[in-house]
């Protein structure tokens, strides 16, 4: 195959804080290859890449969308990374999806904190990125200041290529420092090429010296180019950007370009640093022998895109090949699928297409049982990419239709809303029957009540977040129990003798029976696990599901006449509560593993915070300027920790975290929690 053809394609995500400019950025790129004829603006909903009505209205990009476009004959597929630090394991999904990225900066609050976060993600990913510093049209903008905190910051080794002309509402255009002109553009609207000139004059002396730093930042890069360089002698630009791209993509480099998106100065050529600098398939994964697209296939769902009548699969393909008609096994489920249709999503329409190779990514419809972070491989040759570990809820919302003829959609919503984002469960509680939406975070919880609002048009009331509190059972207990209502009419009869036993944490409940001999007959078994287990979701003390134990069916008892698998669902029920009672019940929490990343200044502060919240501190670590933390706190103290941090730190601390355990709660703290 045609080496170059296979080398053109670029899968790549743009990575930015919050309101960095992330959404405009990504429609200029739409409006510049051609995709869309209207840009459209954040604040006027319009946008094409958010297609969620929800991210529209909230202005923040929340699933991981795929969408294809070409700029310089490359096809470059465009992954949508979400933001939001609550979004950490849809950002890690779609990291591992990409093969590079650019990362948007504000050009005037600089390197924030959910940027890095996201950046240190790609680190540990290996993911090449180019910078651009957007918004340099505002007031207070500072290219070399935010290029500083880059380097600074981020502890990354800068080639900077491109220098800002004129600054805020008087910037105009960039310097490219390799082909030293100067790139204009005379107008604002979307769409009106750039024009070349010679460097104003006034610029002439630090792009003189900012070219020469660049080329002393990259020539390292190849053997030649440096020998050139240390005797003095001219380096071509073919030569200079060969020496980017090996850099960017070792991760040794990262390019550094210059603009306003919502100015529409500057994209162009930030696409063309992608096409130049950023790896594609092949680059990427050049290590594994063999050309990928013969080999069995594997492909990797990485994001699910639902409605009441199936699903969007995006997936990236590993190797192999995936054709439409396809039976494939889903090696996470062991399951089969069929690949009824593939498309390539463009901003506005979608693309029908027969088959996908190695590299590509696209959206799969007909999958009936593929989550998001599921393998998708040829039947005689399972792998599995990922294995997926989802997240434990820790946070519970009761929610309830304003309408009560809405109780049918809502639950069609909900079912639809956890097939797209497995960290999401909903169960009922048993006593109120109240509907419990249980997730990770608070926002993930408040977006997905949203989503209800705004795609399903389901109005809810919604409680009080809630920790998810459990409950366990602290000793061995056996009891005995006798079920009986034989006065008048049909009788009812069990009798049963149950052992609890406390289990390690995270076991979840066990159940076994020891009947042995026909002492209770077979039929009825199944009834008593049941009645069991549904006594257990009550919890026992204060109401919260009860946890880590097993239940041991000893002896028992039963009536020709009067027993029923309903007599031994309640008698089970009933022993398993008086056995609880006895068996010391205790509460557990949900705790954290907590990481704050603070300068040096704030660390003791950050430190007996995090001790006054019932932390545990684990390690210290130095990176750079700052330093980690890493902690176990209980997830009931971290509520409104992000303001506490920022207050605390003047804004620079940030954090992350993820659940780790389950923990008994202290005795003089339980008091207070039953239900
Ligand atoms: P996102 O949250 O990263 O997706 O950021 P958006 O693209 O939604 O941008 C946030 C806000 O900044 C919006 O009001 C944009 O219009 C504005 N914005 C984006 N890029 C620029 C820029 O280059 N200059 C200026 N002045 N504003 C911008």
């Amino acid at each position: 195959m045609n080496s170059k053809l296979l080398h053109s394609r670029r899968n790549i995500g743009i990575i930015a804080h919050v309101d960095a400019g992330k959404t405009t950025t990504t429609e200029r790129v739409l409006f510049y290859t051609g995709e869309s004829h209207r840009v459209g603006e954040v604040h006027d909903g319009t946008t094409t890449m958010d297609f969620d009505p929800q991210e529209r209205k909230r202005g923040i990009t929340i699933n991981s969308a795929a969408t294809t476009v070409f700029w310089q004959g490359v096809q470059i597929n465009l992954i949508d990374t979400p933001g939001h630090i609550d979004f950490n394991i849809e950002v890690n999904r779609s990291l591992r999806v990409l093969d590079g990225a650019v990362v948007v900066f504000d050009g005037v609050a600089g390197v924030e904190p959910q940027t890095e976060t996201n950046w240190r993600l790609a680190d540990k990913y290996q993911v090449p990125r180019v910078c651009f510093i957007n918004k340099l049209d505002r007031v207070g903008a500072d290219f070399a200041r935010v290029s500083q905190m880059i380097e600074q910051r981020l502890g990354a080794k800068l080639a900077v290529l491109q220098w800002p002309i004129g600054q805020e509402a008087g910037f105009t255009g960039v310097v490219d420092l390799l082909n030293m002109q100067a790139l204009l553009w005379h107008g604002e609207k979307a769409g009106e090429p750039y024009v070349m000139a010679p460097i104003p004059s006034d610029l002439m002396s630090v792009a003189t010296a900012q070219r020469a730093r660049l080329v002393e930042a990259v020539v390292e890069h190849d053997e030649q180019a440096l020998e050139a360089y240390v005797r003095g002698e001219p380096i071509s630009v073919e030569t200079l950007q060969a020496c980017i791209r090996r850099g960017t993509l070792q991760g040794a480099l990262v390019p550094v370009l210059a603009g306003s998106a919502f100015k529409n100065k500057g994209v162009e050529p930030l696409l063309d640093a992608v096409v130049a600098y950023l790896p594609s398939p092949e680059d990427r994964h050049m290590q594994e022998a063999g050309p990928a697209a013969e080999k069995p296939l594997s492909a990797l769902a990485f994001k699910l895109v639902a409605d009441e009548h199936g699903a969007m699969v995006f997936v990236r393909v590993y190797t192999g090949r995936l054709r439409l008609g396809d039976v494939v096994l889903n090696a996470s489920t062991g399951k089969k699928e069929r690949i009824a249709r593939l498309y390539e999503v463009h901003a506005d329409q979608r693309i029908e297409r027969t088959e996908l190779v190695a590299g590509d990514i696209a959206a799969v419809v007909g999958l009936k049982d593929t989550l998001t972070g599921h393998t998708l491989c040829a039947p005689g040759h399972p792998v599995e990419l990922e294995h997926i570990v989802v997240p434990e809820p820790v946070i519970d919302v009761a929610i309830e239709p304003k309408a009560r003829g809405d109780q049918q959609t809502l639950g069609r919503a909900l079912h639809v809303l956890t097939r797209e984002d497995p960290s999401l469960r909903v169960r009922q509680d048993a006593e109120s029957g109240q509907v419990l939406l249980s997730g990770m975070g608070e926002l993930q919880l408040e977006v997905s009540l949203e989503k209800l609002r705004a795609r399903f048009g389901v109005e809810v009331s919604v409680g009080q977040p809630q920790v998810a509190y459990r409950e366990t059972i602290a000793q061995e207990v056996t009891v005995h129990h006798v079920h009986k209502k034989q006065t008048g009419g049909p009788g009812q009869f069990a009798e049963l003798t149950l052992k609890l036993a406390p289990l390690p944490r995270g076991e979840g409940v066990q159940f076994e029976s020891q009947i042995t001999g026909g002492a209770i007959p077979r039929e009825f078994i199944p009834a008593i696990e049941a009645g069991v287990r549904r006594a257990a979701q009550s919890g026992v003390w204060g109401g919260f599901p009860c946890v880590d134990f097993k239940a041991t069916l000893l002896d028992g008892s039963f009536h020709e006449r009067d027993s029923s698998a309903m007599a031994f669902e309640h008698a089970a029920g009933a022993a398993f509560r008086d056995a609880a009672q006895k068996a010391g019940p205790v509460v557990l929490e949900p705790v954290m593993a907590v990481e704050v990343m603070t300068p040096a200044e704030h660390l003791g502060d950050c430190l007996g915070d995090l001790m006054r919240r019932r932390g545990h501190i684990r390690d210290q670590d130095v990176r750079g300027l700052a330093t980690v933390i890493s902690a176990q706190v209980p997830l009931k103290e971290m509520f409104g920790y992000i303001g506490q941090l920022r207050a605390l730190s003047s804004g620079r601390a940030q954090f992350a975290m993820h659940f780790d355990h389950y923990d008994v709660v202290p005795p003089h703290l339980q008091a207070g929690l039953s239900l």
